[in-house]
């Protein structure tokens, strides 16, 4: 038998000790050659765009621009803007995070690093906004996959029968409750098994009208779209190539409709949830739903290569108003719900 992908040497390109080894200026370097890909590390001025030769402050690691004299540093305007810790520590956290295949929590890291855990929290929630900030929304094609679970909708029944209520009623259902929707393109004439690309969005529940508008703004019209019988996908009869599966009778039709590409989503993300955070506020359900889409899409990549696209997202990505003073109670003000978000 074949051996499997994670198993080989090329899956293992990324070495914690050689991380942990390194000095400040070489974090640094590694950083600068991120952040300014184009130019291979030569800064660009965040104000002017100008790339001249510009004068760096050595004591402060500030550059002051040439031609408009502003100042700026390598995180200027970016998620680790104001940074306090060393930079190697930073780098440290993106390695153990990528090979985090199922998620970590924020005090596993914080017990890592010797960090505060308030400031593990809030640099997991940075790499989390990285990722989707980046995320690539184009049209998927070919075969996609839709579904929908539901996350925070337990109602805890009463110790006694007498004080229990009837948990089936809308009035009585956790007013916490959401349903993360899931789009997956399937691999077709590639290497890869499985799928390719996944989105994710979270809906107060599965109801027909924002399937549609979900379907609209992932999948480009007339694809094969495969979903199960649950009625909010019933409209999309009109703009897709529709094959449905009905699950209480089989997983996978006779004529190989199955929506088991959303429901491997939906196993990684249960495990993300329940032997690792353990509990998610629904106001950041999208970053932690979108985590796992990039989990799931970067499976098949060697961790090196992993470890390099999360630090270059990080540090090209811009401030966060969010993540910026949120232990001094700068929150995010709504959830970000359906596609508008
Ligand atoms: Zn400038």
């Amino acid at each position: 038998m074949a051996q499997h992908f994670l198993l080989s040497k090329a899956a293992r390109t990324l070495n914690l000790v050689k991380i942990a080894r390194m000095s400040e200026r070489q974090a640094f370097t590694f950083f600068k050659k991120l952040r300014w890909e184009e130019t291979n590390g030569r800064p660009v001025c965040p104000c002017c765009g100008s790339t001249e030769r510009h004068y760096f402050l050595d004591k402060r690691k500030v550059w002051k621009c040439s031609d408009c004299y502003h100042q700026f540093s390598l995180t200027s305007g970016t998620l680790f803007a104001n940074h306090k810790l060393p930079l190697r520590t930073y780098l440290m956290a993106i390695a153990i995070y990528a090979n985090e295949v199922k998620g970590m929590s924020a005090l596993k890291l914080s017990r890592q690093l010797d960090i505060n855990y308030k400031t593990a929290f809030v640099l997991l929630h940075k790499f989390r906004e990285a990722l989707l900030e980046t995320r690539d929304e184009s049209l998927m094609e070919g075969i996609c996959e839709i579904d929908g679970a539901y996350v925070n909708h337990h109602v805890r029944p009463q110790n006694n029968i007498n004080d229990r209520i009837d948990r089936r009623l809308a009035v009585n259902q956790n007013p916490n409750k959401r349903c993360i929707v899931v789009v997956r393109q399937r691999a077709g004439g590639t290497e890869l098994v499985g799928s390719v690309r996944t989105l994710t969005y979270i809906l107060h529940n599965e109801n027909p009208r924002d399937i549609i508008d979900v379907a609209l703004n992932t999948i480009a019209r007339g694809s094969e779209v495969h979903a199960d019988e649950a009625n909010a996908y019933d409209n999309l009869h009109a703009l897709y190539d529709m094959q449905r599966v009905n699950h209480s009778v089989e997983y996978r039709s006779e004529f190989g409709a199955c929506s088991n590409q959303a429901e491997s989503y939906y196993a990684r993300f249960r495990r993300f949830q329940h032997g690792q955070v353990h509990r998610m506020g629904q106001l950041y359900l999208s970053n932690y739903a979108n985590e796992m889409a990039y989990r799931e899409d970067t499976r098949r990549l060697d961790n090196g290569s992993i470890f390099r696209d999360i630090a270059s997202k990080c540090i090209k990505v811009s401030q966060s108003n969010e993540w910026t003073g949120y232990w001094q109670g700068n929150h995010r003000i709504a959830e970000r719900l359906g596609v508008a978000a």
